[in-house]
């Protein structure tokens, strides 16, 4: 049974915690897209972490962690997390890594750093992971795939091939030192060594493991609004953040996917630029973000502050029905216990006109929050295992996001830690 774990909005959401939880009963955690220019912090036995390229799943024994051919591979990242993960006491993980995941070249990072320089103030708010001209180059059939470090004499040739082109770019456009294709052609070299001894065949190993009657989960990095079809265009990531991508970047058959549980936070927050239509500023949106999260909404690869708002139904909506939802996850909900009132943005006034659906991206500029107020529980719901035991105004806060979203909430995260968890039977 395949089960994939994504986000409803911006990222951020809390997918790591609701992975790791979920992880317990898991015998394989698959990573489909997406690199190390998002992260995942995960708080168990073991400490508090922020993982960027493992799956949520390294610190269960009984689970392997798959990055699967979706990925952009940044190797000497991944293999800093996977031994900072071990030394800090978590037994090795099983890993495997996808013979056509392709990988996050040096100069991948160089490029986005210099593209938003050229941008200046037109950037796209980049993370600088070397994202963009990662899938850049795997559309335009440049990118390296983890199957051609094993084969040296093409793989040099290749190299100086594809260096040409980037120097044309970096003496004219960028202004900036040339690559030395030797230098570049090394460096895959101790990039070859790292991964061998894991480098394998994902969609058989996942299509036995299928009928094998194994669990696994999918796990998917920032949110619907990121997509590249589907989100805020051009302000989204690069590659598919929709459980439907799993399929490809994990390589299963799309039909396998049972349940997508889609996590969704009890209000908005978001990373870089963009439309952000319940967002609030000032001191109003400093406390938020200061008893946000587990210690403050801040971006878990940059630091930066994240933009702070109301929860969007018209974003979560959409947001669900994008991932095909059969679950939400709805997180964080204990942060909200020191408001008197939440505030909730039920539609979008585009033009003088409202609505609930969520539109195209120069319409979204256009939008005005249409909020409305519900009353606050003013206590710490923090500990509570079951969903009767909130308090009522608690219990009015979710039941009204649900109705309005139209998808159900099985789930509620009253705490960062893996058992701050209350099922619903719905
Ligand atoms: P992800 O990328 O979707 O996994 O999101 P983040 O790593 O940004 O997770 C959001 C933050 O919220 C992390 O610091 C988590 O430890 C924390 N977190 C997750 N669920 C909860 C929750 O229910 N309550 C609180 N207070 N913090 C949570």
């Amino acid at each position: 049974m395949v089960k994939a774990v994504v986000g409803a909005n911006w990222g951020d959401e809390g997918k790591g915690k609701i992975t790791d939880m979920l992880a317990q009963e898991a015998d394989i955690i698959v990573r489909f897209q997406g690199g190390a220019n998002a992260g995942h912090t995960i708080v168990n036995d073991y400490g508090k972490f922020a993982l960027h390229t493992l799956p949520s799943g390294v610190f269960y024994n009984h689970t392997t962690s798959v990055i699967g051919n979706g990925v952009a591979l940044n190797i000497p990242v991944f293999f800093k997390e996977y031994n900072e993960v071990i030394e800090r006491g978590v037994p090795a993980p099983k890993i495997m890594i996808s013979d056509r995941a392709q990988i996050v070249m040096p100069y991948h990072i160089l490029f986005d750093q210099y593209e938003e320089e050229r941008l200046g103030g037109k950037s796209f708010g980049s993370t600088k992971s070397g994202i963009a001209p990662f899938y850049s180059d795997k559309y335009a059939k440049i990118g390296f795939q983890v199957n051609e470090l094993f084969h040296d004499d093409a793989l040099k040739e290749k190299v100086e091939r594809v260096v040409a082109t980037k120097n044309v770019l970096l003496e004219h456009l960028y202004h900036k030192p040339l690559l030395d294709p030797d230098e570049i052609y090394a460096e895959l070299m101790k990039y070859k060594e790292m991964v061998a001894p894991y480098v394998g065949d994902v969609s058989l190993f996942l299509w036995n493991a299928i009928k094998d009657g194994k669990q696994i989960l999918l796990e998917g990095q920032l949110g619907s609004l990121k997509d590249p079809d589907h989100g805020i265009y051009p302000m989204v990531t690069s590659s598919s953040t929709l459980a439907a991508y799993g399929a490809i970047g994990a390589g299963i058959p799309p039909y396998e996917i049972k349940q997508v549980i889609t996590v969704c936070k009890a209000y908005s927050s978001a990373v870089g630029a963009g439309a952000f239509v319940s967002e609030i500023f000032g001191e109003e949106a400093d406390e938020l973000r200061r008893r946000g999260g587990d210690g403050g909404e801040y971006g878990a690869t940059t630091g930066r502050p994240r933009r702070m708002g109301w929860f969007d139904c018209v974003a979560s909506k959409y947001g669900c029905r994008m991932q095909g939802t059969t679950d939400v996850a709805f997180t964080v909900l204990d942060v909200l216990g020191y408001l008197d009132e939440i505030p909730v943005c039920t539609g979008y006034e585009i033009d003088g006109k409202v609505t609930t659906e969520f539109p195209t991206t120069g319409l979204l500029e256009k939008a005005k929050p249409v909020l409305e107020v519900l009353p606050g529980w003013k206590t710490d719901i923090r500990g509570i295992k079951n969903y009767e035991d909130l308090p009522e105004n608690c219990r009015k806060y979710v039941e009204f996001v649900e109705k309005q979203i139209g998808f159900p909430i099985t789930m509620i995260s009253n705490g960062p830690g893996r058992n701050d968890i209350i099922y619903r039977n719905k």
